[in-house]
């Protein structure tokens, strides 16, 4: 699973992609089924008419009895279970039933049964969920659809069925629908037969699969070939939408070649379907060969689609598509390794991205997610990747920045430092070694340790099993002898624990005019080790390839900086904008020299390192910017940006590259929004009005950010012309645009407006937060969505998962203490809640203690920077 984005604040993420708790309490015995009786087959068969409120289905299960035992559990939350029928080698035995905890199903035989094999048969009946939540009922144009979206453990709400991955076994799926429907599962169907206006399709065998990547798609479906894979391929949208399946169907290919390649072995399963799916959560999801996606994700309009949209289609597919190997080929035997499936699923899909499409630079891109997750780490909040799952209230709350981006950025560490090629061989024997069935995380380092030579397992459990991330510190000593020492990184005004890890440092340094790297396993609190002659200087993160925050020296840092692409690649001149914001927030950095430090970087040629230097700005802005210093901000904003925007001009040029396309909207919208820079906002007025006139002839990468800075000045019509375009859209990401802009008009009635709209308009569930995050951009608003979020809370609650609810603590984020004060108050009255929710409260004080003290600390030298005149 992925988040639906990967370059937003705080609050999206969150609601894109579950964040992170950290479960304390050792687990509730008996949390987990027994392993006396376990499934070997399921057949299921439903009788859904997407027409319809309710439906109903049967299982068949056979079972093999290891221990004579009389009484076994599975899983079947809020069914109605109408007849359990249990036959075994001494015929059928009268069984009696019932409801346990967290959706378990009890089932008890008057007597021990004799070991053997068992078919358990349930016959029962449901209603939809219309919470886009285990098996649910989406409504698009007056046509009914159904979907699913199993992870972690809904499964259980859609049928009877052993819902724990470790669980992996072949499922035979039966599907009776009205006859004007299709359907879509993991596997193709072996027959497909209509009669008196029913049509039954029968879905060929899986393989051993776990319950939560099992999928079902129903309804008017339109089907569009994907040419040039292994196996059959297609995407498959809902009535009217295959017109906008050619992106996917051109990008798809090579990217799975470039996985094929990697993995030295075919795609695993027999056909490959992508999914869009109208009311969907997360970004995507992995199902076995059915893989979902956001419509908005997947569907995009072959000329109107922005740089942007094409390379988020490109990364999450690759994402997605990794897990087929690593996930759904071999799977975690239980949610404590979900970690492992989605960092290993994030590092390798940024791989064969950027394999197939070096235009899009996402291993450059992924840096953003790394510096996201160690700001997540400077925090004694923070959490250990990997810990024992002991709640099941939420199974996917720990399923956040550390879960996806630290690990990933781990293993690439460690890929690093072992070599990609035996990096690799390991990854490769562990597949082989775990096929079709379960594997925990020991199993990989194990074989990347025996390919490799070296103490992977060792290195890994210290970044895993212990919170935060290190600071490395390197000084020179004398001549060739440097110094490195570690300390756990940690904001102004906090005192940390004492933790070690062992670190695989990469310095980079100059000695004689020439630049050279060297791995060190740094293993104690500090070392001293002797370079090739005597340095000039020494970087001590080559590549970006390490997790961690680093420190040199004022004058070496100088140095570094000072010798721009002589001495920095693309990531290390990327890394080094992030390190710069970390060591403001250790005060290590003052304000004013943070900001002066950014000049250099908004400069670079490498669009990437000025996208960095965007990034930025936005921490700037919620720390610093009140309603009194932005028209000084909006003066730095222009002399920070305006020189990379005359560079790479206003206007696309026909073969630019994409890097310039996916920064050039970037440039616009701080510009016009925060710069106030009037021929920006002329000329996001005039593409504005070109599109409205006729989308065709507009550069798509600037139609979103013209229409939010257009929106800026806009008026009651305007408004309403806005709206009416959302409504009336066919491509998703039209709609999405309209809806984007609609949170950035800014007179206080059509700030009104837009949020009524927002709550209560004809918006699907997850469009909701759009509109809210869009007015909390403006300074004077930014108390605005979280006003939103309590005054509409009763009406979230009724439309989103419930797995979300936790995640509404977010709009507490910024730099208010009182507003988290008041969150806090808020998330601890009972409707409010719901488990997990303290944890995650916890979390956004934390990030907003820091903003304030950040605020108190250096808001003083940043605005007496910003009123200097300009040089
Ligand atoms: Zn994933």
């Amino acid at each position: 699973m992925i988040a639906a984005m990967r370059r937003v604040p705080a609050l999206l993420f969150a609601l894109a992609v579950p964040a992170s708790a950290a479960p304390s309490a050792p687990a509730p015995a008996g949390h987990r089924l027994g392993t006396d009786v376990v499934p070997v087959f399921e057949a299921v068969r439903l009788t859904a008419d997407a027409g319809k409120p309710d439906y109903t289905g049967s299982v068949r299960i056979e079972l093999d009895v290891r221990k004579p035992v009389s009484a076994f559990a599975l899983h079947a939350r809020d069914i109605e279970i109408s007849t359990v029928s249990l036959t075994g080698p001494d015929g059928a035995v009268e069984v009696r039933h019932g409801s346990g905890e967290r959706g378990r199903l009890d089932v008890t035989a008057p007597a021990p049964l004799r070991p053997g094999r068992y078919v358990l048969e349930i016959e029962f009946a449901n209603e939809y969920d219309t919470q886009a939540t285990g098996l649910y009922k989406v409504v698009v144009g007056g046509d009914s659809y159904l979907f699913t979206q199993f992870e972690a453990d809904d499964a259980r709400q859609a049928f009877p069925c052993w819902d724990e991955p470790a669980f992996k076994i072949p499922y035979e799926l039966t599907v009776v629908v009205p006859e004007a429907h299709v359907a879509v599962s993991n596997t193709p169907p072996v027959s497909d037969t209509v009669k008196d206006g029913q049509r039954t399709v029968v879905f060929g065998r899986t393989k051993p699969l776990p319950s939560y990547l099992l999928a079902l798609a129903a309804g008017p479906l339109e089907f569009v070939p994907i040419p040039g894979l292994s196996v059959p391929g297609r995407v498959v949208t809902v009535k009217g939408a295959s017109a906008l399946a050619g992106e996917a169907v051109r990008t798809t290919p090579p990217v799975l070649a470039a996985l094929e390649r990697y993995f030295g072995r075919p795609y695993p399963y027999d056909k490959l379907d992508l999914i869009a799916v109208p009311e969907f959560w997360p970004g995507a999801m992995e199902n076995a060969g059915a893989v979902t996606f956001r419509d908005t994700v997947l569907l995009l309009d072959a000329r109107g689609a922005s740089a942007e949209q094409r390379r988020l289609l490109v990364e999450i597919n690759a994402h997605e598509l990794a897990h087929m190997w690593f996930g759904d080929l071999v799977t975690m035997d239980w949610w404590d390794d979900l970690w492992l499936n989605e960092s290993f699923a994030s590092w390798m899909g940024d791989k064969a991205a950027a394999e197939a499409f070096p235009e899009f630079q996402t291993e450059v891109a992924s840096l953003e997610g790394t510096q996201r997750a160690m700001n997540t780490d400077a925090r004694l909040s923070t959490r250990a990747i990997r810990q024992p799952v002991s709640s099941l209230d939420n199974l996917l709350q720990s399923a956040d920045e550390l879960a996806y981006q630290k690990g990933q950025a781990v293993l690439a560490m460690v890929e690093t430092w072992v070599g990609p090629e035996s990096f690799r061989r390991g990854v490769l024997d562990y597949l082989a070694a775990h096929e079709w069935g379960n594997a925990v995380a020991a199993d990989l380092w194990n074989a990347v340790s025996k390919a490799a030579g070296k103490d992977v397992a060792g290195v890994m459990e210290t970044f895993l099993d212990q919170p935060g991330v290190p600071l490395v510190t390197v000084d020179a000593v004398d001549g060739a002898r440097v110094r490195l020492s570690q300390r756990r990184f940690a904001n102004q005004g906090v005192t940390p624990p004492a933790t070690a890890w062992r670190i695989p440092v990469a310095l980079k340094y100059e000695t004689g005019g020439a630049i050279r790297t060297r791995v060190v396993l740094l293993t104690g609190p500090s070392d001293t080790v002797t370079l090739e002659g005597p340095v000039a200087w020494v970087h001590p993160n080559a590549e970006q390839r390490g997790y961690y925050r680093w420190s040199v020296p004022t004058a070496t840092q100088r140095a570094i900086a000072g010798g721009g692409q002589r001495v920095m690649t693309v990531r290390e001149r990327v890394g080094f904008v992030g390190n710069a914001a970390a060591l403001l927030d250790a005060g290590a950095l003052r304000g004013d020299e943070y900001l002066e430090l950014l000049l250099p970087f908004a400069r670079d040629p490498e669009p990437e390192v000025v996208s960095a230097v965007v990034g930025a700005l936005g921490k700037v802005k919620r720390a610093f910017v009140t309603p009194e210093l932005e028209p000084t901000f909006a003066g730095y904003v222009r002399r920070l940006l305006g020189p990379a925007l005359e560079r790479i001009g206003m206007e696309r040029r026909a073969d630019e590259p994409e890097a310039v396309s996916l920064l050039r909207p970037q440039l616009l919208l701080w510009l016009g929004r925060d710069g106030h820079d009037p021929a920006v906002l002329a000329r996001a007025n005039a593409v504005a009005a070109a599109y409205l006139a006729d989308p065709a002839k507009t550069d798509a990468s600037i139609v979103g950010v013209a229409l939010q800075l257009r929106a800026l000045s806009g008026d009651r019509a305007l408004f309403d012309e806005f709206r009416r375009r959302l409504e009336a859209a066919t491509v998703p990401a039209d709609r999405e645009r309209f809806l984007s802009a609609l949170g950035y008009f800014r007179s206080p009635e059509l700030v009104e407006e837009a949020l009524r709209f927002a709550a209560a308009g004809p918006l699907r569930p997850q469009e909701m937060f759009e509109i809210p995050q869009g007015i909390g951009t403006s300074v004077a608003e930014e108390a605005r969505p979280y006003r939103f979020m309590t005054e509409n809370y009763d009406a979230i609650r009724a439309k989103i998962p419930p797995m979300f609810l936790v995640f509404m603590t977010h709009f507490a984020t910024g730099c208010s203490e009182d507003r988290a004060r008041d969150a806090s108050a808020f998330f601890s009255e009972p409707p409010h809640a719901v488990p997990g929710t303290d944890k995650e409260m916890a979390k956004v004080a934390e990030a907003v203690r820091d903003c304030a003290a950040l605020r108190s600390r250096e808001g003083g030298a940043v605005a007496a920077y910003l009123r200097r005149p300009a040089p």
